[in-house]
């Protein structure tokens, strides 16, 4: 069992949260679903299946990461003259807040400025995340995809994989799933698509996105587009029978490419296109031939 403290990670400023005060030793091993994000408020988009499979589930236990350290937001409103470091602060409350009302059982934010990991892998970033995923040996692990749109939650993904990568296979998740935040995911071929249920507390994933206040109030509304989005995956997803799930958040298993280490993410996510683009055809084909 490898235990971790925020001294073992590369940032003075990174931080790691124990919202029911256990050690973090005990945090950690309890875990069983390890979530990484690039910016707060990912976590609570991306990975709410999992933060919901674990609320109140004395068997199983959420640990969250943020990579980024907020500098960077956007920020417009009440929130229009923070500085960069105010609004750093501001982020990581919120943060700290949405893992005490979603009962986490720990977060840990990383606190590296966007810039730093954009332009290929930075070693501390790849470290930082081998002793975290080493030190939960969590069986599902839950990050960006590379079908996503925003360069940040690409470069997490990324670093997410080369983590996992350098693990022995003794430690290897079971799953390893990329889910939905920039760029939706409704258009994948049934073949590759997870739904997943994240419709069993409406008023938790509101709250736990609502937390995040300098992103809604400061003028995106996060909290209407992503339960609107999950109530339409759920009706939307299958025109042939009824609605399984209230509401459904979509991912894309991304396990084929721990069990290949070789294999190649832009040619995974290529793939993925090309499914698509061969469904439309054969849809559309007999019509014009
Ligand atoms: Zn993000």
């Amino acid at each position: 069992m490898v235990t971790l403290t925020d001294r073992c990670l590369s940032n003075p400023g990174a931080d790691i949260f124990v919202p029911d005060g256990v050690s973090i030793e005990e945090a950690l091993k309890r875990t069983t679903h390890l979530a990484v994000g690039a910016h707060h408020d990912d976590l609570e988009i991306a990975a709410y299946p999992a933060i919901e499979h674990c609320f109140e589930n004395c068997g199983a236990w959420f640990a969250g990461v943020v990579v980024t350290d907020g500098r960077g937001s956007s920020r417009t409103g009440p929130y229009e003259n923070y500085s960069n470091e105010e609004i750093r602060e501001i982020r990581r409350r919120e943060q700290i807040r949405a893992a005490m009302l979603g009962d986490y059982g720990i977060v840990i934010q990383l606190d590296y400025r966007s810039s730093e990991i954009k332009g290929g892998i930075n070693e501390s970033l790849a470290s930082d995340l081998k002793k975290i995923a080493e030190a939960v040996e969590a069986g599902e692990v839950i990050s960006h995809q590379p079908l996503d749109r925003h360069p940040t939650h690409i470069a997490v993904f990324y670093h997410v994989l080369e983590a996992l990568r350098r693990l022995p296979d003794k430690q290897q998740p079971d799953s390893f799933i990329g889910a939905e935040v920039w760029g939706k995911l409704d258009w994948l071929s049934s073949t590759q698509k997870m739904t997943l249920d994240s419709g069993r507390r409406e008023h938790l994933a509101q709250a736990l996105i609502g937390v995040f206040d300098s992103q809604i109030a400061g003028g995106k509304r996060y909290d209407l587009g992503e339960i609107g989005h999950r109530h339409a995956n759920a009706t939307y997803g299958d025109s042939h029978s009824i609605d399984k799930f209230t509401q459904a958040s979509l991912a894309l298993d991304l396990s084929a490419l721990l069990n290949d280490p070789s294999a190649s993410a832009c040619e995974f996510a290529l793939d993925a296109v090309d499914r698509f683009r061969g469904e439309t055809k054969q849809r559309l084909i007999d019509w014009e031939s």
